[in-house]
């Protein structure tokens, strides 16, 4: 509920995640005179997806040529690059594995090199079995692609740093503070929050497992709508020497968006295998069992929802069965790594929330979805690799924010 207003700026941008922050800095960068305010919801930055992910910065091989996802995400990890070598953010060119694992997937693999090769991936290689073992000596497979530039960050760590450019380029931060409706009159727009208005002259979403909610409010089409989508993890019991030297990935079903479980070093050393993808019934499920009415009755007045379960439910129980057993899990990583059997993990799993957009068709929205409505952008669906790409999307925003004709009107 709105109680008067609070502030206002020439730029509102909604949600301090890396999107968020890379745009609000993107903003500055090219219009350094205007004002702006950065107002999220929780106490601090990165408390979301931001937070919770696997920490790698992708080098593009998944992502259909010419889509937005392939183009902003190898632009993207050479921004992250020059951006953690500027503000002195440890990360590592770690280089990854994608393992084949029997002849059935080869055709997989050989789909993923097209792409990759397309997308002009740096270095991309492809390892027959007896090479596998010159990259990772604990890994084995029929056949691989080996990607050098692939590398791993904090990304926490990024968005703490970029938020302390904004505040030193007088951002002001609104935190605990959510929007929940927008308000266009006057070519001003209202920000309706639970403690109070702000005044924007333009307004940029970037609200992560949210978004589909404050971009309908303010006009924006229902399809596609966010479904929220756990990632497990287990990490590995500390051994002398790591396991991996670099991050190992199976074929994924090229059906989903999803990576598979893989095996992912930390830029603090721990080696942790996931995410898994279980579909939950709330934005914030961080445990399977939280259960919000709202995230329930809008996942499943989705006719998307059913679509999708109708094609998928095969794959649905197989992650209901991960989100239950550390041991199928295990199983899962030990048939291309199996020295993480014998090391073992630690007691609990940890989990990130992805805030995956699904059409009303069934489908799983694969690209970065980006819409408008009267004086405001807003990012509809920024899933993995976003955290990579976030410095090219942020590029991306502002240059169709530049083009609207609501933009300094
Ligand atoms: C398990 C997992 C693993 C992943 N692994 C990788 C990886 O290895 N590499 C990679 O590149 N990407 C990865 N990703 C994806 C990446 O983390 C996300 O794409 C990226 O963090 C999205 O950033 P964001 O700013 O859009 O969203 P978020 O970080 O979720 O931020 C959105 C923010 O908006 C705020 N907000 C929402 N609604 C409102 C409102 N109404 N009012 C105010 N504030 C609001 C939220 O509180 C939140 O802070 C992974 C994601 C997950 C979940």
């Amino acid at each position: 509920m709105t109680t008067g207003l609070s502030a206002s700026a020439d730029v509102v941008v909604v949600g301090a995640g890396i999107v968020g922050l890379a745009v609000a800095r993107e903003i500055l960068r090219r219009h350094r005179d205007l004002t702006m305010i950065v107002v999220e919801a929780e106490s601090d930055v990165a408390r979301h997806q931001t937070g919770h992910n696997s920490g790698v910065i992708h080098s593009g091989v998944y992502y259909s040529p010419g889509s937005l996802k392939a183009r902003l995400c190898v632009e993207g990890s050479s921004l992250m690059y020059d951006y953690c070598d500027e503000h002195a953010i440890a990360y590592e060119r770690c280089g990854k594995l994608i393992v084949a694992l029997d002849d059935d997937e080869m055709a997989g693999l050989d789909e993923l090199e097209r792409r990759g090769r397309a997308n002009l991936v740096p270095g991309l290689r492809r390892l027959r079995a007896d090479e596998i073992a010159d990259v990772e000596p604990g890994c084995r497979g029929v056949a691989a692609l080996h990607s050098p530039n692939t590398g791993i960050v904090d990304y926490h760590r990024v968005a703490s740093t970029m938020a302390r450019e904004l505040r030193d380029q007088g951002v002001t931060f609104h935190f605990d503070t959510r929007v929940r409706s927008l308000e266009r009159s006057g070519g001003i727009t209202t920000l309706h929050t639970d403690t109070g208005a702000l005044r924007a002259s333009y307004v940029v979403s970037c609200a992560g497992l949210w978004s589909d909610r404050l971009a309908v409010g303010a006009g924006a089409d229902p399809d596609p709508r966010i479904v929220p989508f756990r990632g497990a993890y287990l990490t590995l019991n500390k051994t002398s020497h790591p396991v991996v030297r670099g991050l190992v990935y199976p074929v994924p079903d090229p059906a989903l968006p999803f990576l598979g479980v893989h095996v992912t070093r930390l830029i603090n050393g721990d080696v942790v295998l996931g995410p898994s993808a279980l579909l939950v019934f709330a934005r914030d499920g961080y445990r399977v069992s939280t259960l919000r009415w709202r995230d329930v009755v809008d996942t499943v007045t989705w006719p998307g929802t059913w679509r999708l379960a109708r094609h998928f439910w095969r794959a649905g129980a197989r992650e209901i069965m991960m989100a239950t057993s550390r041991r199928r899990f295990l199983d899962d990583v030990a048939r291309y790594v199996p020295a993480a059997r014998e090391v073992g993990v630690r007691e609990g799993f940890s989990a990130g929330v992805r805030a995956q957009a699904l059409a009303a068709d069934g489908t799983l929205v694969d690209d970065f979805v980006l819409s408008e409505t009267a004086g405001a952008l807003h990012v509809r669906n920024a899933p993995s690799p976003a955290a990579t790409s976030s410095l090219a999307l942020a590029r991306e925003v502002v240059t169709r924010i530049e083009a609207s004709s609501d933009w300094r009107s």
